[in-house]
């Protein structure tokens, strides 16, 4: 990856901050909706920095051809593409190795949170588009299709929050962007886990750091990734926004107890119907009346 040797390259030891002002820990900007794509099942717009990507998901639904089924779970067929416009250089439409390769260990990062084991003889598919970029592509690809996925309403173990980590201009630093993947010295590592259990679901890597230096670069990438998954949460929750009523239940789960047997807070407002019944009672009254 590393590519052109700068003759000024900055000095991130010295310098203290990175060629966009960044942090050596600090991610770029992201946001992220879902819900934004009505034809899918499930999806997801996220912008990290420059990078833009639509993720979209259909399924479980009968896996076509019938050979690709497997009787004992779903399969995770992820579709990765760049637009031609997507980069500095016209991308070739055509999907390239790094495209194959992209979607094949994203499926892979995807199928261990996705509790496939419920939906035999499907399969679920994820498109994920990227419209523009500046490195970090497939970290910001995974954190959008896991984000489509739970729009979808997949039954996941977690959701999956990725990010890159590495090394450039002499100091180890997260989510690196173009750049920095090109310095002469580039590390480039994506990295994505499951954050409830902190299981790495996938880890890349392009260059070489001594063990000393990833013994320091690890948990900066955990941070950052947990910082992501707020972020996603966050992204969901404005989607699906969690009514009293709802919290209660999860309240009354968490206590082990039936939904019903606990007053929910909202219970006292929901008047509308009593004071129908009133209304209706009043009415019944009047008929009788009538009638006598
Ligand atoms: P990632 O996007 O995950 O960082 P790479 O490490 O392969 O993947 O970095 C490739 C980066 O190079 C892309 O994010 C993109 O910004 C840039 N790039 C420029 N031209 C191309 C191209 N023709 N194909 C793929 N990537 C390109």
């Amino acid at each position: 990856m590393s590519g052109k040797a700068r003759d000024d390259a900055p000095d991130y030891k010295k310098e203290k901050k990175r060629v966009d002002n960044r942090k050596m820990d600090e991610l770029r900007p992201i946001s992220i909706k879902v819900g934004v794509l009505p034809n899918a099942d499930g999806s997801a717009y996220l912008e990290w920095g420059q990078n833009k990507v639509y993720a979209a998901v259909f399924g479980p639904r009968e896996a076509l051809p019938k050979h690709t089924q497997n009787p004992m779970k779903a399969v995770m067929k992820v579709t990765y593409r760049m637009a031609t416009f997507s980069v500095p250089e016209r991308k070739q439409p055509r999907p390239n190795r790094r495209d194959m390769e992209i979607s094949k260990v994203l499926g892979e990062a995807l199928d261990k949170a996705v509790f496939t084991e419920q939906f035999p003889n499907t399969e679920i598919a994820v498109f994920v588009e990227v419209v523009d970029s500046n490195a970090g592509s497939r970290v910001a690809c995974l954190t959008a299709a896991s984000c489509a996925l739970a729009n979808a309403g997949i039954p996941m173990r977690d959701l999956v929050a990725a990010t890159g980590i590495g090394k450039a201009f002499g100091e180890l630093i997260v989510d690196l962007n173009k750049e920095e993947e090109d310095a002469p010295d580039a590390v480039d590592i994506p990295i994505a886990i499951m954050p409830n259990s902190g299981e790495i679901v996938l880890l890349q890597m392009d260059g070489l750091l001594t063990k000393e230096e990833w013994a320091k670069l690890a948990p900066m990438g955990i941070k950052a990734c947990k910082a992501v998954y707020e972020i996603q949460k966050k992204a969901l929750q404005e989607k699906f926004p969690i009514s009293e009523l709802s919290e209660a239940n999860v309240e009354a789960e968490v206590a082990g107890k039936d939904s019903k047997e606990v007053p929910a807070k909202s219970e006292t407002k929901v008047v509308a119907p009593a004071k129908a019944e009133k209304k209706d009672d009043k009415k019944a009254d009047k008929a009788k009346k009538v009638k006598k």
